[in-house]
């Protein structure tokens, strides 16, 4: 049967990550650079078999139950406390509302804001899979440049100006401005100030996406936005996937109550609500100390890979080669010589040198960057970094 006769328009903007594609690739020989995956060692294995244990006998009637679209109240609770204590975010339950990972609230921002023709400013490159699931809405996507102190806030500021004088509708911006996915950089304080200023001077809704902050390799002293907020114009996304283990998918959001009613309300038909039993589980991890406990043993492994891997560039990359220094999280972001197309490269990577990264073009809002890639530092051992890098420095010589 032909189903493409009968597809939606919408499924024009629907694309294959690229991410999910190189996965597939990924066979035993290949080491990957490319995923954003934890390293398994971190996963709590021992507690959550516990715990698992403990929730099924203690309230297994609760736990396998449906619940509340905006997620156990417990758990609203006690991810407000934590959000106070690791960020000083003062919040409470009712502003707090459960996810399938943080790729559900960028579904539901979709859902809730976007219409086609609307403008949305990101960073430029910015995460990719948020452009992707906002495409499928047709925003006018906007991306302001970066530096090593992350988004410039200067040039954010003219173009909000040039879009409001144009007439043009803008939803939100976004940032990832700790750690950010794909560049490794920390904006610093006072650019996160300015960046709330120019929110308020132009009554515009930040969007903050941090799964990232509790990985900062050094001691920069940064809040998130969502700390200086006092007129509840930011959006505040986090996430147990690198804290915890991502196959429990599970997230929050943090904003005002009208927020999480509207959020509530195109949560209920996509999925009634996110898994009452691995709610209860995270509940319990947060409860008994295991995230706390976990994450300074995490942080110094990440640390420790992070610096073999930019120890490999320096080793073997050749002249020409460019790399940022990440100050938390999973990713060296690296550019090599204009005349390489990075989507190319990979191919020759792949197939003949056994290692794979991710193209640096769909980072980008309008795909104008070629010659730039991601690598990840988290999940792939000791040696395989040095190997990897060993090997993708000898594809970009040929190349
Ligand atoms: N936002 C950013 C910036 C990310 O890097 C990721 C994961 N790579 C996500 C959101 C989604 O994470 P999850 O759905 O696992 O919480």
């Amino acid at each position: 049967m032909d189903i493409g006769k009968l597809l939606a328009e919408r499924t024009k903007y629907m694309t294959a990550s690229e991410i999910r594609e190189l996965l597939k690739w990924a066979t035993v020989d290949v080491i990957s650079f490319g995923g954003g995956m934890p390293d398994p060692s971190t996963f709590p294995v021992e507690d959550i078999q516990k715990i698992v244990n403990y929730v099924l006998e203690a309230y297994p009637h609760k736990a396998l139950q449906y619940g509340s679209t905006e997620g156990v109240y417990e758990l609203r609770q006690e991810i407000a406390k934590f959000s106070e204590e690791h960020h000083g975010i003062k919040t409470k339950a009712e502003n707090v509302l459960v996810t399938v990972g943080s790729q559900e609230a960028l579904e539901l921002l979709g859902r809730v804001f976007i219409n086609p023709g609307d403008v949305v400013i990101t960073e430029n490159p910015t995460y990719l899979a948020a452009l992707q699931a906002w495409r499928v809405y047709q925003p006018k996507l906007v991306g302001i440049p970066m530096d090593e102190h992350g988004m410039i806030v200067e040039l954010l500021e003219d173009k909000v100006r040039e879009l409001l004088a144009r007439g043009e509708r803008i939803k939100f911006i976004y940032t990832i401005p700790t750690a950010q996915n794909p560049t490794g950089i920390t904006m610093t304080q006072d650019r996160r100030k300015y960046l709330l200023e120019v929110a308020e001077r132009y009554d515009l809704l930040i969007v903050e996406d941090d799964p990232y902050s509790y990985f900062l390799f050094e001691p920069i002293q940064v809040a998130p936005i969502k700390a200086l907020d006092k007129s509840d114009r930011v959006i505040y996304l986090s996430t147990a996937s690198k804290i915890f283990a991502p196959g429990f998918r599970l997230g929050w959001v943090v904003a005002s109550e009208e927020v999480i009613k509207w959020f509530y309300l195109a949560k209920q038909s996509l999925n009634l609500n996110t898994s009452n039993f691995v709610q209860y589980i995270f509940l319990e991890g947060l409860r008994r100390g295991v995230v706390t406990k976990n994450l300074p043993r995490v942080k110094e492994l990440y640390k420790r890979k992070r610096d073999a891997m930019l120890a490999a560039l320096e080793t073997y990359m050749p002249e020409g080669v460019r790399w940022t220094r990440p100050s938390g999280g999973m990713f060296v972001w690296a550019t090599v010589p204009p005349q390489i197309d990075t989507r190319e490269l990979l191919r020759k990577a792949v197939t003949q040198y056994k290692v794979a990264f991710i193209p640096g073009h769909g980072f980008f809002v309008d795909e104008s960057v070629k010659n730039a890639m991601r690598l990840n530092f988290t999940y792939p051992s000791f040696e395989q970094i040095n190997e990897g890098i060993r090997r993708l420095a000898l594809a970009i010589k040929e190349a």
